[in-house]
């Protein structure tokens, strides 16, 4: 398939992804400008746009992208005017600098996190709004910053989800690139699938290479790790090496080391070692600093009534109230008007309508309907085709939709292994690339999980 044909094929299926005022202000322009082996660059009117794609869009856009291309891509945007398209080189030069990489010439280091595109560079410190709730998680994050090693070890971080935790993480992971240090910064899943891969192919040495020399390792999400015993062994001789060494860990978690029921004993007595912080619910002023402090780098005129509104509404969730403001902000654009009470209480109904990402019972439901096939059959051990194949598209369904690791949709599809569940998404993915009534399938049942979302709050 031609980049050309991919990319095309990427913004059809985003477009049955997204609502239609999302689609048509930040995607319906965005042309294929240059193609490399696996970087893609992406032409876009102006900086704002591509700010918004780089932050709120990107990883849907990779995902989409890459199970269409069948391999792992990356994507890059840059502003390109509408009349002149740049060659490949010069789009290259006006884009955007790779995401941690300094400005000033300093030297650059090797960092998990870019090449696997988990870093966002906005997650910095100054971008990071304090408040009462997030006081010493941010007081501790930024000390460690300071002085990688010395103070807290490890500092673990931990609370509900979209409150703040990567973007703490990130923004140690930034200040630390600049001032020198070497880090490595990953999800808990990537230690665990990078850890069963070095086993399978016998790279255990290059494994502990990676993740007990650099100065500071900060591990997202830690609370996966919950229940897989060698991916614990590893981690506990891989903390007690960094911290002998001085060196640095970071941890954040949905909760704290106490409450994740599977976890050794000898790892929670560690974690708990250092200092443990806690982010709460962002209370209503710093709900309201978050979003003039959003619409100001937006560099977008937003009223009093409208950031009070929307703070009122939404309360539990930052990511979500970042949302709703630029959902306010996308149609003004569109309307080509001014932010008012019309346009919050639209952007307001979109978000608390519908969820960000569909549920793995959702994707089930969906697919089952879809093929005809009872819930039973699908958890049950059969290999027979009629079964077996709508249960891989749930496989793959289940990673692209949702928030679902590839162990918890094992569990939630009887019980199986997440390798089992990988072999799936990887079969339905590349089925994509050559067979079109696959796709034609997958492309319908999404339609219909985005279509049925119940009105809800
Ligand atoms: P978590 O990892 O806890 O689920 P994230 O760090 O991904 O949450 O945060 C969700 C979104 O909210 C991100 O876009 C992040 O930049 C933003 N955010 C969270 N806390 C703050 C804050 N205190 N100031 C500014 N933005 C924030
Ligand atoms: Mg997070």
């Amino acid at each position: 398939m031609s980049p050309e044909t991919a990319w095309k094929a990427t913004l059809g299926e985003l477009e049955l992804q997204m609502t239609k005022a999302t689609f048509n202000t930040w995607l319906k322009d965005a042309r294929l400008i240059a193609s490399e082996e696996n970087e893609f660059v992406i032409g876009v009117r102006n900086d704002y746009a591509r700010d918004w794609l780089e932050n709120r869009l990107k990883d849907t856009i990779l995902r989409t992208l890459s199970a269409i291309i069948g391999r792992r891509v990356h994507v890059r945007f840059v502003v390109s005017s509408d009349e002149i398209i740049p060659p490949p080189a010069a789009a290259k030069m006006n884009g955007t600098a790779d995401p941690v990489e300094p400005q000033n010439g300093k030297k650059t280091h090797h960092i998990e996190g870019i090449k696997n595109g988990l870093l966002n560079q906005h997650y910095t410190f100054s971008s990071f709004v304090v408040g009462q709730s997030n006081r010493l998680a941010h007081a501790a994050a930024l000390s460690v910053s300071e002085n990688p090693g010395q103070t807290y070890n490890p500092l673990f971080i931990y609370g509900g989800v979209g409150l703040g935790k990567t973007h703490l993480l990130q923004a140690i992971t930034h200040k630390c690139v600049e001032d020198g240090y070497t880090i490595c910064y990953i999800s808990s899943e990537t230690f665990t699938n990078d850890l069963v891969q070095s086993i399978r192919t016998k790279q255990m040495a290059q494994f502990r290479e990676k993740y007990r020399t650099p100065d500071v390792l900060l591990i997202d999400d830690i609370q996966f790790i919950a229940g897989k015993e060698s991916t614990q062994e590893e981690m506990f001789h891989t903390f007690n090496d960094l911290h002998s060494q001085g060196k640095q860990v970071v941890l954040s978690s949905d909760r704290p080391p106490k409450a994740m029921a599977t976890l050794e004993e000898r790892l929670q007595s560690r974690f708990e070692w250092g200092l443990m912080a806690d982010i709460q619910l962002p209370d209503v002023e710093t709900r309201k600093a978050i979003l003039q402090s959003k619409a100001e780098d937006c560099g977008v005129e937003v009223p009093d009534h409208v950031i009070d509104a929307i703070a009122q509404h939404v309360r539990n969730n930052i990511r979500e109230l970042e949302g709703a403001l630029n959902k306010a902000i996308a149609y003004a654009q569109l309307s080509g008007g001014v932010i008012d009470m019309e346009l919050v209480n639209m952007a307001l109904a979109d978000i608390i309508r519908r969820p960000d990402k569909v549920t793995v019972d959702q994707v089930i439901d969906a697919v089952c309907d879809y093929y005809k096939v009872s819930h039973e059959a699908l958890g049950s051990t059969s290999r027979s085709r009629a079964i077996a194949f709508p249960r891989q598209i749930i496989m793959y369904l289940a990673r692209t939709e949702t928030d679902a690791s590839f162990p918890q949709i094992g569990s939630q599809l009887g019980n199986r292994d997440h390798t089992t569940i990988l072999y799936g998404y990887e079969k339905i993915s590349s089925l994509l690339e050559t067979n079109s009534t696959a796709r034609r399938d997958v492309l319908e049942i999404k339609a219909s999980l985005y279509e049925s979302q119940p009105a809800s709050g």
